[in-house]
């Protein structure tokens, strides 16, 4: 599917302008985060990726002002995003890309793939288990992830085109897709993306409350694809790339000035000005 692209420039800031004044108009929004590569910078080890400095506050104070829905829907598993999160309260989580939920008051909801399915993801663990290929593979509830961030950068195609080798027969057995993500290969059932994920909690929202998708990699593109008529995709990311989200912020003073946009205008009603820190062209 041809990408709709980002919008450059005045366009963009346009768009956002228009999305702050009607979110300071609003009784209720709903912002949605993908969380590494777009709150937190990617790290060798993800154990690490704390998000960028100032975006656990301005997220805090975002829910303090009220009146906003915030998600963050992420690919990793619940136990490895929440000690990145810092203190309860924690926002809204929809981890592994949406199948493990945990509302705000800490219940924890699932959406579980097939028995066939998980089968298929244990074979495959074995497989790439054996295989003796650099890198290191991550078991999530409902899905595998092949990081190949520790080799070498001249290898690690090499090494992510033997994991996609390995998986492939089992994959199509089992229902499951290979996806790839920033430095990785992941593993998982058909049938639940973050699209779903996008159009769930669109549903749930009142069908005229600004919706905000903010993320930076491909499994981002389902859910900029689902809001695309219904809310705003953002597209957060240092260097351009073909996307379907139709603004682009990059990491993190433009990705912090969104945040303080956002902030003032469901708090205050008052509409900030795009600033100095606008979203930017290709
Ligand atoms: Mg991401």
């Amino acid at each position: 599917m041809k990408a709709a692209g980002a919008k450059s420039g005045s366009r963009a800031r346009g768009e956002l302008k228009r999305f702050f004044t009607r979110l300071a108009g609003a009784s209720s929004s709903l912002l949605l985060l993908d969380y590494d590569g777009t709150l937190a910078p990617f790290q060798e080890d993800p154990a690490l990726a704390s998000p960028y400095a100032g975006v656990t506050d301005r997220l805090r104070a975002i829910r303090g002002a009220g009146r906003v829905r915030v998600v963050v829907i992420t690919g990793r598993a619940m136990d490895s995003i929440l000690p990145l999160l810092g203190a309860e309260p924690f926002p809204e989580i929809w981890a592994s890309h949406g199948r493990e939920r945990r509302l705000p008051g800490g219940e924890v909801e699932y959406i579980s793939p097939s028995t066939r399915q998980l089968r298929g993801i244990e074979e495959a663990r074995q497989l790439a288990a054996s295989a003796g290929l650099p890198g290191w593979m991550e078991e999530k509830p409902f899905s595998l992830a092949y990081h190949v961030r520790p080799a070498p950068p001249s290898e690690r195609q090499d090494v992510l085109s033997a994991v996609g080798r390995l998986w492939r027969g089992v994959a199509e057995q089992a229902s499951l897709e290979r996806l790839p993500f920033d430095c990785g290969l992941e593993l998982r059932p058909l049938g639940w993306t973050k699209g779903d994920a996008m159009r769930a909690l669109l549903q749930e929202a009142p069908p005229d409350a600004p919706a905000a998708y903010l993320g930076d990699d491909e499994t981002d593109e389902d859910a900029f694809r689902a809001i695309e008529g219904r809310g705003l995709s953002v597209l957060v990311r240092k260097a351009w790339r073909p996307t379907a989200a139709r603004a682009w912020l990059r990491p993190p003073a433009e990705l912090l000035r969104f945040l303080d946009r956002w902030r003032q205008a469901a708090g205050s009603g008052r509409i900030p000005s795009a600033g100095a820190a606008g979203p930017r062209g290709r």
